[in-house]
């Protein structure tokens, strides 16, 4: 439903009609101009041939550096989701199961769902503060559970898993002998510190994007950290696959690095003011919703709606939403996404306010 939504909304502005887009997570600001030059003089240069499929040697060392880990311990890949379909591909067989915490963002259940897996959702529910209960953690794992999935902080509830749950999930998955995939791509724009998964267990996957914190969605870029061997297959399909990340991309990312502390700090004071905007506008009719701990996404509850037919009408009075069974067993849910400018935000709420009067 994720993709569908997104689909036509772009099919019905191709026809000419004005969609105001609260369905994507992708961040309406351009990319730092000096992110964009490094990528123009890189190119110009004649960084423009095959690269290593394990990515640039500064590039992993950087990433490296940033995470305390050994550069063999880092590969750079096109978006993190191939960081997430890899890490599947290698490590699930048909017949496998991986658990998550739901809601969910979509891929990881469509991946695994397409390697032949199955997916254990273990529900979180509003009314308890999308609280992780670890005792049912425990009783979703079997003999074919492979990975532990946590996205922290969370699509579509913007929710940040508390250091006592994370260390809890961590040590039930070490003691049942399973990885833990942990996807943190909006860590470093989030409004509350997160923990991350390497801080607790050296043998995990970690994979991180730059395309939420430096609005680079397009460029395709982003990178995995795991223990050398899974690196070294993670390479392998990379080789048989994609080749590389082109270098022009990844010099681009060096760049990016070195301006983060000042772009992730503009990018959360500004979701942090549309966050609060859609609170503001929210609170004023009777559907329930948690205040995110991160930006782009709020997840709200009305009782009794039909959020893939509420998500059609909304698309028609001109404004895509998402509705809630795109992320699991949550029918009544829809996420908005404030990755629109704030007059777009506010007009998008005010028809999605007025059509649930
Ligand atoms: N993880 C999560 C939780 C996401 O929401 C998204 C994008 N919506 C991604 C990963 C993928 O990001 P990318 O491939 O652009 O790095």
């Amino acid at each position: 439903m994720l993709y569908e939504t997104n689909e036509t909304a772009m099919k019905l502005e191709a026809e000419g009609k004005r969609i105001v887009k609260l369905n994507i997570g992708d961040p309406d600001e351009p990319t730092s101009p000096q992110i964009i030059d490094t990528a123009l003089k890189a190119m110009k240069s004649g960084r423009t041939k095959y690269s290593s499929a394990s990515g640039e040697k500064r590039l992993r060392e950087k990433l490296a550096a940033i995470h305390g880990v050994p550069p063999d311990n880092v590969i750079v890949t096109t978006g993190s989701k191939w960081g997430a379909f890899s890490t599947m591909f290698l490590l699930l067989k048909p017949g496998d199961n991986i658990v998550l915490p739901s809601p969910h963002w979509s891929a990881y259940e469509l991946i695994a769902r397409n390697l032949g897996a199955e997916t254990r959702h273990l529900r979180t529910r509003l009314c308890e503060n999308w609280r992780i209960d670890t005792e049912k953690l425990q009783l979703l794992i079997d003999q074919r559970t492979r990975l532990l999935v946590l996205n922290n902080p969370n699509n579509p509830n913007s929710k940040v898993i508390d250091e006592r749950t994370i260390s809890e999930m961590t040590q039930i998955s070490d003691d049942k002998g399973i990885k833990v995939l942990a996807d943190e791509v909006y860590s470093d724009i989030s409004f509350v510190k997160t923990k991350s998964i390497l801080d607790f267990c050296a043998s995990n996957i970690l994979i991180k994007s730059f395309s939420k914190t430096f609005a680079m969605t397009g460029w395709r870029i982003g990178y995995a950290i795991a223990e050398k061997p899974l690196i070294e297959r993670m390479t392998k399909l990379n080789q048989i696959t994609l080749t590389s990340v082109p270098a022009f991309i990844q010099d681009a990312a060096l760049t990016a690095l070195e301006l983060k502390d000042e772009i992730a700090e503009k990018s959360r004071q500004k979701y942090q003011k549309r966050a609060d905007l859609a609170c503001d506008l929210l609170t004023r009719t009777n559907m329930k919703f948690s205040k995110p701990d991160a930006p782009f996404y709020l997840f709200p509850k009305r009782e009794g709606l039909d959020s893939e037919r509420f998500a059609l009408d909304m698309l028609h009075r001109g404004v895509a939403i998402t509705p809630g069974t795109a992320f699991g067993d949550y029918k009544e849910h829809f996420r908005i996404a404030l990755t629109a400018p704030d007059n777009d935000i506010r007009q998008g709420l005010n028809t999605i306010c007025e059509a649930l009067e």
